[in-house]
């Protein structure tokens, strides 16, 4: 079961107008502060609630929840007990917090230990992702892609139309917004028909991406249907899965990425849950060929979510370079999770799916340096005066991402990384 929080609601916590987190948003994340310990928080507006000293005091009894839930690093226990569990935890905040509700807002004494300013707190990967898998769902960026690396006529392989194309990455490598990475090193290949070379990469990119997190799936034989997939997904956040295109070129033929793709992934700190997002869904494009059955799905499964990407060069200064947006995908979730399990492959609680590379139809709305520059021929100026035809050292690449309907605006925060020499 969802539970979706009213469009026009209001809390009795102060919201500004434009914070990515209102009483309808509630995403889930882990925070610290000198005197807490990491634990289970919520966002609202510029506040976390604990949701451990919510628990302490008695506010979320009997909902099916331990005190290890809350006094967690992750979320993977809470996430375990499963959707009808979370959304009901969802709907007791929102009673809590509702313009109308007195029970926490009355009891003053309490406020102090539950209510923490983001600005005082220290954000930790929420999830310990068990599997992560990246797929290849944006049309315009398989298509830039096989118009830059293959044949402009054929640029989308004869599989692409048919089956949600993903392969299997590293989650070991996943990491919060905030860490920095170091320039992956590595084989490349500069001239064609030469020995390759060994060095650090020279062409290291972003690809905006939005990913989702599981509840605990089926077991391993069963598969989880267009119609089911719903149920499976806790939430999303935005992902920036870096790639080194130099070293991917050089490898990525026959078995795909590998090296040039696991050094590292970044992700934001807060996990926006499906019931929050469902005012935002739209029709997705029409999918022709015809897809097959088990790939079928009905109703509204895509999602309008604003996304932008920004350099920020050394001297502190926001280049935004892409505008892109998550209704751009030809292959929905709900058919990725289908394509994912129809063969009988298991999802665990904490798997981490991305998107692929979200890119919209125009040249400023792509969602990788590679597109952007197209491979290097067309520099992006940044205000210092430099250019750009990958990634740099010293460069903080932000990815942001909202939506917004009827002046409610449910954002995802940022995910920023900055990019570190090779060590
Ligand atoms: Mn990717």
């Amino acid at each position: 079961m969802s539970y979706i929080i009213p469009l026009h609601a209001k809390s009795w916590v102060q919201v500004s107008a434009n914070s990515d987190f209102p009483v309808q948003n509630l995403p889930f994340g882990i925070f610290s502060t000198t005197t807490k310990s990491p634990r289970v928080g919520v966002a609202l507006g510029d506040k976390i609630i604990d949701l451990l000293a919510l628990f302490e005091l008695g506010y979320l009894s009997n909902l099916g929840f331990d005190q290890a839930d809350f006094e967690n690093q992750h979320l993977n226990s809470l996430m375990s007990k499963g959707k009808n569990a979370n959304s009901n935890l969802r709907e007791r905040l929102f009673n809590l917090l509702k313009e109308d509700s007195t029970e926490l807002k009355n009891k003053t004494e309490h406020h102090s230990s539950i209510f923490v300013q983001q600005a005082d707190a220290a954000m930790h990967l929420p999830i310990k992702v068990g599997d992560y898998t990246d797929f290849y769902s944006s049309r315009e960026h398989a298509t830039n892609v096989g118009v830059m690396f293959r044949d402009p006529a054929n640029a989308l392989l004869p599989n692409w139309l048919h089956i949600p194309v993903g392969y299997h990455g590293r989650a070991s490598s996943i990491v919060l917004s905030g860490q920095p990475i170091y320039r992956p090193k590595g084989q490349q290949l500069p001239v064609e028909n030469e020995p390759p070379v060994f060095g650090a990469s020279k062409q290291l990119d972003f690809e905006l991406e939005l990913a989702f997190t599981t509840y605990q799936g089926k077991p391993m034989g069963e598969s989880i249907s267009t119609k089911e997939a719903d149920d499976f997904i806790y939430g999303m956040c935005l992902f920036n899965d870096w790639s080194a295109r130099d070293i991917q070129k050089w490898e990525y033929v026959p078995l795909g990425p590998f090296l040039a793709k696991n050094f590292a992934s970044s992700m934001s700190p807060w996990i926006v849950s499906l019931d929050a997002l469902e005012h935002f869904r739209i029709p997705g494009p029409n999918q022709e060929p015809k897809v097959l059955p088990y790939l079928e799905y009905s109703g509204d499964k895509h999602i309008d979510i604003k996304l932008e990407v920004i350099i920020e060069t050394e001297d502190g200064t926001e280049n935004v370079i892409s505008r892109s947006n998550y209704k751009h995908m030809y292959w929905n979730m709900n058919q990725q999770l289908a394509h994912h399990t129809i063969n009988g492959c298991n999802i665990n609680c904490g798997d981490m799916m991305a998107s692929g590379t979200i890119s919209g139809t125009t040249p400023d709305s792509f969602g990788s340096m590679l597109e952007l520059a197209w491979k290097g021929t067309k520099p992006l100026k940044m205000k210092d005066g430099s250019e750009r035809k990958f990634i740099q050292d010293g460069d903080t690449v932000i990815m942001r991402g909202y939506c917004e309907k009827d002046n409610l605006r449910i954002g995802f925060g940022e995910v920023r990384t900055k990019v570190l020499p090779t060590k």
